[in-house]
């Protein structure tokens, strides 16, 4: 029994040693590159051995979604699609047909509180630009273009039913690229690793910073300074999306607008929230809906976010 005892302890003695040991390699294999991709900062952390190569190609990747998405490149599917005439098909890569397809999906669910035909009642208001209001007028005709126009998706074959009709992808793309992210990264056999694309965070493996391998992740306070947190949530793997009005905004005489826009009225959604949080297993899904949830309010966009497995925190 004594013996037994003693073999035991030993054994219990080398596992941690061993655990240690290997938590300490972890952390000794690790790369972080940051990036400025889809109009805000981007950051990959792996660890492990292929940690290396894995973020080089994690990052390559990031930059071939991006110039597809990208709203302001000529040459991008999107741009693509949005200079084609009506009824024409214009064929886009698998990446942005995929988002598409997502995107359709939270559309038809969230009853068009989330539609990336947006487009031209964005390009309105010039979020990425100095802001500017809107006439009545403009916004009454861009309103009527979003909710009568679309798109139609056969695969990778994209055909508009006007010709005005423009998409925006900026509510979707940075959650589809998180997840790929994550793709490759579990391809080159990290043991652990976090994507931040602007406020899209994916995680997998095992995080040798905490005692529980846990992954956590603050919900930056609105308007306050990076890095302080009203919320900290901890994962295992997956998403954590957030969509706030802090993270795009003007302001003029005194009053503030921000980019997430009300298909219904062709203004910033007017909410008594700041932000809203989807804890999910896909970020493409949850960046689709984190936008819809903020759109449909609290009701019916918890509801919204349950019919598609996903959690959601709103914050003040
Ligand atoms: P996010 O940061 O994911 O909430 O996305 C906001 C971005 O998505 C904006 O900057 C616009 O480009 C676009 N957007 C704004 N309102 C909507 C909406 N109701 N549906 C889809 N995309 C939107
Ligand atoms: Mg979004």
């Amino acid at each position: 029994m004594k013996k037994l005892g003693w073999g035991f302890i030993a054994l219990l003695v080398v596992t941690m040693v061993a655990g240690l040991y290997l938590r300490q390699q972890g952390k000794n294999n690790m790369t972080e590159k940051t990036v400025f991709l889809f109009d805000t900062m981007c950051s990959v952390r792996a660890y492990g051995e292929n940690s290396e190569a894995a973020v080089e190609k994690v990052v390559e990747r990031l930059a071939e979604i991006h110039k597809k998405t990208d709203f302001f490149s000529d040459s991008s599917d999107v741009s693509r699609i949005n200079s084609a005439d009506a009824e024409i098909e214009v064929e886009v890569s698998q990446d942005v047909a995929k988002i598409l397809m997502a995107a359709e999906e939270v559309r038809a669910l969230s009853d068009g509180a989330f539609d990336v035909s947006i487009a031209p009642i964005v390009s309105l208001w010039n979020f990425s630009g100095e802001g500017r209001i809107p006439s009545d007028e403009e916004l009454k005709d861009s309103v009527e273009l979003v909710k009568n126009g679309g798109i139609l998706i056969e695969g990778n074959k994209i055909k508009k039913t006007k010709a005005g009709t423009k998409i925006d992808l900026g509510g979707a793309a940075k959650g589809y690229a998180g997840d790929v992210a994550i793709e490759l990264l579990k391809n080159f056999e990290v043991s652990g690793a976090i994507v931040d694309l602007g406020g899209n965070i994916t995680a997998m493996g095992e995080n040798p910073e905490t005692d529980d391998g846990k992954w956590r992740i603050g919900i930056q306070k609105p308007f306050a300074p990076t890095g302080e947190y009203d919320e900290i949530i901890e994962i295992e793997s997956g998403a954590v999306v957030t969509s706030g009005t802090y993270q795009r905004y003007f302001e003029k005489d005194g009053a503030r607008y921000h980019h997430i826009i009300d298909p219904q009225t062709g203004e910033p959604a007017r909410r008594d929230y700041s932000s809203v949080t989807v804890i999910s297993d896909s970020a493409l899904y949850g960046d689709c809906l984190a936008t819809a949830c903020f759109v449909l309010g609290e009701n019916e966009g918890t509801r919204l976010a349950e019919n598609l497995d996903a959690e959601v925190v709103f914050q003040e």
